[in-house]
């Protein structure tokens, strides 16, 4: 292909634009590899909207498969009798539109509402494919208006929709106008394009990313059969280029909430350079009630995974709180007993150990002044 300025590009480098014009979106076109009955499935895209990378569509191996459950529109979506609309009431926390202040000292700017993919049960299902593609650039105004109008905010979250599905050009302007804000430590963007369109992942995307340093990135693999050469090339990539890279996964019914099968995923994410960091438990978002485990499966996988492997590999157990309550660690307990002199704990194998306690300030104050 070829550049305004006559240079070839590398067939990576401009093939994601073409990879988003071949896109899965009507119930039809699943039968071409799939034979299912598609009927019930219309209405439900008609409600919720569909949308699969053709990458991502291959590696679907059967139908209902981990790949499958995660993109392909289920007729449960429209049963859904628990679900709400905005679960962690991101609305209420919106002073302006798609911006979300809920902790004293971070933001999530919303700069996109589309995806490569749609995830069946994404969280801001009530908007994503469904509102404007993007905000407008009024709307990115006000958004960077409220930053710089707020000092607190030393850590801003682009998130989405996904921010790499913006072209280069205005994820270039969208960052410089974030980090030329003084009070603005670190950046950070959240996607899941590595995983379901790996290809977005260029060497230009690159070259503008690390002028916005410290930049950290997200990413959202949830199976290991989601690792696959192209995904671990654009981590690489993005590695390469200095940013710390973390992991968000959602604890998902039917793909991943087997402790076997997230230590398969956590163990090739490091494999990839990817830091597992968060682990959701699924938020109670209206349509995607199927995907819902208990909690206790959550803590189960953690307490599998804590003392059996690296610490490297155990992400953060959270609950986002229904309501706008904010993330809320999850952890099995290890605590047995706590006093004034001592905690007792058991450690991963189940054995029992003790830990004496300093003596408390007062005490403490007495025994280390001299006489
Ligand atoms: C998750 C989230 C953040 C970032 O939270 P961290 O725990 O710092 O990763 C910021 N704002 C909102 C509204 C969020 O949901
Ligand atoms: S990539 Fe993220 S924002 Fe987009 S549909 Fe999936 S979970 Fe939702």
């Amino acid at each position: 292909m070829v550049l305004e300025g006559g240079l070839e590009r590398g067939v990576v480098e401009e093939d994601w634009r073409t990879l988003l014009k071949d896109l899965i979106t009507k119930p039809e076109q699943i039968t071409e590899k799939f034979r299912i009955d598609i009927e019930p499935l219309k209405a439900v895209v008609s409600v919720y909207p569909m949308r699969v990378s053709r990458y991502y569509f291959n590696l679907i191996e059967e139908v209902g498969d981990p790949i499958w459950m995660q993109c392909i529109p289920s007729p449960l979506e429209l049963k859904d009798p628990y679900g709400i609309e905005d679960p962690l009431d991101e609305e209420g926390d919106s002073p302006v539109p798609g911006l979300v202040h809920r902790y004293p000292d971070r933001v999530l700017m919303c700069v996109s509402t589309v995806c490569a993919t749609y995830c069946r049960f994404c969280t801001r299902k009530r908007m994503v494919g469904r509102s404007p593609a993007r905000l407008s650039m009024d709307e990115w105004a006000k958004q960077i208006e409220y930053i710089k109008g707020n000092p607190s905010i030393r850590d801003v979250l682009l998130s989405g929709g996904d921010p790499f599905m913006l072209p280069d050009e205005t994820l270039d302007r969208i960052l410089g106008k974030v980090r030329a804000i003084q009070h603005v430590e670190i950046v950070r963007i959240g996607s899941r394009m590595p995983c379901t369109l790996p290809q977005r992942i260029t060497p230009k995307l690159c070259s503008i990313l690390k002028k916005y340093h410290p930049l950290y990135v997200n990413v959202h693999f949830n199976h290991p059969r989601e690792i696959t050469e192209e995904s671990e090339r654009a981590c690489g990539l993005l590695a390469d280029a200095g940013i710390p890279l973390g992991n968000q996964s959602v604890l998902l019914k039917g793909v991943n909430d087997d402790p076997k099968v997230m230590k398969e995923l956590l163990h090739k994410l490091l494999k990839i350079r990817v830091r597992p960091y968060y682990l959701f438990q699924m938020d109670l978002v209206k349509g995607a009630s199927h995907f819902r485990t208990r909690v206790e499966t959550g803590i189960k996988i953690l307490e599998s995974l804590i003392g059996y492997t690296s610490g490297l590999a155990i992400p953060r157990y959270v609950i986002d709180a229904p309501g706008g309550g904010g993330k809320i660690p999850i952890q099995p307990n290890y605590i047995v007993a706590f006093d004034k002199d001592k905690v007792i704990l058991r450690n991963y194998e189940g054995n029992i150990y003790v830990y004496p306690q300093p003596p408390i300030e007062e005490e403490a104050i007495a025994y280390a002044t001299p006489p």
